[in-house]
């Protein structure tokens, strides 16, 4: 390539705080009705006075802390004036010069992407475009949204991609926003130029609308082809704002960028400034738990597991915990060699059997009824050969439903294993007089008809059989024939 790309990101999040960012307005996005979280406050009435909400500011503060931000000791709320029909007041509360965080950066596959800012403001309402009218429903006016810009470090859409959700995964840890990008809880905004190497920054292009990670990843890789074809022709990339089309897969041209004295930012004389002392810094830092590259490092490094299993513990942060209380259950006293195997046993069934059946709902949920201690003893089963492959995922299945420990399910439905020789070889016999034409091709030299003859077996016990013990006792009869 003869060009390369420049990306920085500009993320929006609604926080998940009980009320709205300055007034008691329920902060509920799942509210259907339109129009009911209002109040003189978030409508922007003459004469009210907005309030600050505390968690919301400790929420973008951890966030901060969690990037590896500074955290400032003073901070102050701007007004920035526009108009829009989904802006009842006239003007937005944000921050202007004074974020709440700023200077951090996020690792990503051993590049440090620099975090310019994470400041805190609130949402607008939401328009509703019908075919001759638009509606607008101002549930959302109002609500935390917290805003991170990054310096324009990222290489490639690769990258740009693995940052959005890198960063959406650490706001699931720190339980600050569902950030669910269908929802609009997360929304992306990216600035795109490109550049012939060493040469100095082109001019950069805003694309908005962009409403999933798919989204941004083939806008991105448009704007790429887009402004290559223009600078290939000798011409001049404009700087504007383009909206992201999905329909057309294509970014489409929506103004020119506005300065921010367009805005005309003051600072918000209804609100105090903030100040922070050290110390209560520290106390929101120590609220940050375990992040997920931290947990990715611990899990592989604790229960040896490879890269695609500690990558699907830590997206799947519910089933990753589970994972770690399952494997606490084993017996402490087991060599390491056994508790080795039981631990690949659990994260298999747990990656592939309970997945399949959890059919995208959580752990942590409540009609989730296995518990880790039924589940650990689920696993000890099959690596004590108690029950076969086959059994397993019936156990399992009924484990599921009932949330009932295995052992009793498997006593209950009569699953455990036939074991005793004397009475697999009555089985075996039976199979082999009804198998003639098998014995005789085993006569022939086939041995193929082996096979054939232990899944006959294993079929009239149900799969209940221990297929070892099957082989050796049909393989001693047939020798005998
Ligand atoms: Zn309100």
């Amino acid at each position: 390539m003869t060009y390369q790309p420049t990306i920085g990101l500009e993320i929006h999040v609604e926080l998940n705080t009980k009320s709205k960012m300055f007034c008691s307005c329920p902060n509920d996005p799942e509210e259907r009705h339109p129009n009911v979280n209002v109040c003189p406050i978030c409508m922007g009435h003459p004469g009210v006075l907005p309030v600050i909400n505390e968690d919301a500011v400790k929420k973008t503060i951890k966030t901060g802390l969690a990037l590896n931000c500074q955290i400032p000791e003073y901070s102050k709320f701007d007004r920035k004036n526009y108009f829009y029909p989904d802006l009842p007041k006239g003007y937005q509360i944000s921050q202007y010069d004074t974020p709440l965080c700023e200077d951090g950066f996020l690792m990503i596959n051993g590049r440090k992407i620099r975090i310019k800012r994470v400041h805190l403001e609130e949402d607008t309402g939401r328009l509703v475009h019908e075919k001759d009218y638009s509606l607008v429903d101002f549930n959302r006016a109002g609500i935390p949204l917290m805003e991170l810009v990054t310096k324009p470090d990222l290489r490639s859409v690769k990258e740009a991609r693995k940052f959005a959700e890198e960063f959406q995964l650490i706001l699931r840890y720190l339980g600050v926003s569902n950030a669910d990008m269908e929802k609009g809880q997360l929304r992306i905004e990216a600035n795109i130029s490109l550049r012939r190497r060493s040469s100095k920054l082109g001019t950069k292009v805003e694309i908005k609308n962009l409403n999933s990670f798919r989204a941004l990843a083939r806008a991105l890789n448009y704007e790429i082809e887009r402004q290559e074809k223009i600078l290939k022709a000798g011409k001049k990339v404009i700087q504007e704002t383009r909206g992201w089309n999905e329909i057309r897969g294509a970014t489409l041209s929506q103004r020119e960028k506005e300065e921010a004295h367009d805005y005309r930012y003051f600072p918000e004389p209804d609100l105090p400034p903030l100040r922070f002392t050290k110390e209560e810094i520290k106390e929101i830092g120590a609220e940050i738990p375990e992040l997920p590259q931290q947990r990715g490092k611990r899990l592989k490094k604790e229960y040896k597991l490879k890269n695609l299993e500690t990558e699907f513990f830590v997206q799947n942060k519910d089933l990753g915990e589970y994972f770690e209380k399952v494997v606490s259950e084993f017996e402490p006293r087991l060599s390491p060699e056994r508790l080795s195997k039981l631990i690949k046993l659990a994260t298999n069934y747990l990656i592939t059997d309970l997945q399949g059946l959890l059919k995208g709902a959580s752990v942590s949920g409540e009609d989730f009824l296995i518990t880790p201690e039924n589940f650990a003893e689920f696993i000890s089963l099959i690596a004590e050969e108690k029950i076969s492959s086959k059994i397993a995922k019936t156990v399992l299945e009924e484990m599921f439903k009932t949330g009932a420990d295995p052992s009793h399910i498997i006593k209950e439905k009569g699953l455990s294993l036939v074991t005793n020789e004397a009475e697999i070889e009555k089985i075996i016999k039976e199979v082999i007089s009804k198998n003639q034409k098998a014995v005789l091709d085993f006569k022939k030299g086939k041995t193929v008809a082996v096979q054939f003859l232990i899944g006959q077996a294993m079929a009239a016990t149900k799969g209940r059989a221990n297929p070892k013990i099957v082989s050796k006792i049909l393989q001693k009869i047939l020798k005998k024939l």
